[in-house]
């Protein structure tokens, strides 16, 4: 159903850390949320803000590093990125008429004192939350306490919320777009369990459920997509949206989603492939392997498949079909789809993100004319699953020193082969490669008393320097002559 009102989305991270997979996901969520809502006509807009009221911990290099993951994945916004720290007047004005109003209250407790609170409660067994001890000062206490402490923290007063505005029940509830929709129950939480919370710190800058919430209703949001882990401070936040004049009905509309797990359903670590994006982009994965992988997660999207184009996953997006039950995350999938991606582009655009991703050596591609190199790459990606390993196999056509290593881990008849070789391609001149090489191979094979197998290894480690590679005739006709007779030249110097 269409609608005129223009529908607001936001992306709000942390720049505390890189973009993990966790918040990639919710990136693609909103982006896919909004693609699909304009397909269907709607106005919708995506918002990019950065949360960076954590001042010990932002930086502008994560920030800077989430922006490029971003776009590498090809997520654009429309309106930012804003960023928090900006906008610190805009929180202390609305944080004053809240004081003004009697919605907060200052708070003179120090740390330690916090700290010994919490620590007796969490001994006898209760939940920590402040007690209120400054909630109800008196003037002349107010007065003694601002004397000694000079500065002060502003908390959120939970009762006078609960009285004025939730018809004096201690049960706040919302409904979930993606959370506990199938039961189609409400979320609720009990408020005397919340307890006062700070909203603006000492230092005079917010907490990050004032500043969201100021930044939510500014920036006038009406959909608010992200991690679970957000859930309890949604009561919060509702909270502060009512104190601060938005109607229960004005309220965004919120939809937490499922932590991403480990395929053995423990939390992401870095092992388990918790890491930046940016450094999936180093390991050869591709963009669009990235983007399907975290899109397909909780089944939002129709049967479709894993190497269909975004615009088509947008397209059957429905977020009402989205899973609310954690969700795996598995490398060994994405290797899959990514592989399925490298195979299906072709061999020039294969080098292009070689060239603009995984900083392809220029003397590589000058060592041979260009169609040539081309057939390199289309063979180089036959069968890789990384653009890492497409690297590794054009490296085999590329004058490097056979391994030492793993030349001399072959067998005894390796001796009587290389001097084959050598005899052909360096002492007589003639070529091993190209046309020729059906010759000299036969030949090697009749003279030969090793089976099959092991002759093809022998042969294989002498001529590319590594045992595994694309299959040996397609590169012993591609391969540059000059580079063979040089790795023939120094196997013969390995082995005397
Ligand atoms: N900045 C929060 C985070 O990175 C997101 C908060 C939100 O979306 O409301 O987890």
């Amino acid at each position: 159903m269409t609608s005129n009102k223009e529908i607001r989305v936001r992306f709000a991270p942390s720049p505390t850390g890189g973009l993990h997979p966790g918040n990639a996901r919710v990136a693609i969520f909103n982006y896919l949320f909004v693609q699909h809502e304009k397909a269907i006509g709607n106005n919708v807009k995506y918002v990019l803000r950065m949360e960076d009221t954590d001042e010990e911990r932002s930086t502008l290099d994560y920030e800077a590093s989430i922006i490029d993951d971003l776009k590498w994945l090809g997520i654009n916004w429309d309106e930012g990125p804003f960023r928090q720290s900006d906008r610190t007047s805009r929180y202390s004005e609305l944080a004053q008429q809240l004081l003004e109003k009697g919605f907060l209250y200052k708070c003179y407790c120090s740390e330690e004192e916090l700290e010994q609170e919490r620590s007796v409660q969490v001994k006898s067994g209760k939940p920590p939350r402040y007690k209120g001890k400054c909630k109800n000062l008196t003037a002349e206490e107010k007065a003694e306490k601002e004397k000694k402490t000079k500065t002060c923290t502003l908390r959120f007063d939970v009762d006078k919320f609960i009285n004025e505005l939730n018809n004096s029940t201690d049960l706040l509830t919302y409904h979930d777009l993606i959370k506990n929709k199938e039961a189609r129950s409400v979320m609720s939480n009990p408020l005397h369990v919340i307890g006062d919370f700070v909203v603006m710190k000492q230092s005079g800058t917010p907490t990050y459920n004032f500043a969201v919430v100021v930044d939510d209703i500014d920036m006038k949001i009406t959909h608010v997509f992200r991690g679970e882990d957000h859930v309890s401070n949604t009561f919060r936040q509702i909270m502060i949206f009512r104190a601060l004049g938005v109607k229960q009905e004005d309220l965004p509309q919120y939809g937490h989603l499922p932590m991403l797990l480990a395929p053995d359903k423990t939390k992401l670590s870095k092992r388990s492939g918790g890491i930046p994006i940016h450094e999936y982009k180093k390991m050869g994965f591709l963009a669009e392997a990235m983007f399907n992988h975290l899109a397909f997660l909780g089944g939002g999207i129709k049967i479709l498949d894993e190497t269909d184009e975004k615009n088509l996953i947008a397209e059957s997006f429905e977020y009402e079909h989205t899973a609310s039950s954690a969700c795996v995350y598995d490398v060994e999938k994405l290797r899959h789809i990514n592989a399925k991606f490298i195979n299906k582009i072709d061999a020039s655009e294969a080098l292009k993100l070689l060239t603009r991703d995984m900083a392809l050596n220029d003397d590589w591609k000058k060592s041979y004319d260009e169609k040539d190199f081309i057939g390199i790459v289309a063979l180089a990606k036959d069968g890789a699953r990384t653009l890492l390993e497409v690297i590794s196999n054009i490296e085999l056509f590329m004058p490097y020193t056979v391994s030492e290593e793993e030349f001399l881990d072959t067998n005894s008849e390796r001796d009587q082969i290389i001097n084959i070789l050598y005899d052909h391609g360096v002492s007589s001149g003639s070529l091993i490669s190209g046309a020729d090489w059906k010759n000299i191979k036969d030949k090697i094979v009749s003279s030969s008393t090793l089976s099959g197998g092991k002759l093809f290894k022998t042969l294989r480690v002498i001529l590319t320097g590594k045992k595994d590679g694309p299959p040996l005739d397609a590169i012993m006709t591609k391969i540059n002559n000059d580079i063979i007779v040089e790795r023939i030249k120094k196997a013969k110097a390995l082995v005397g």
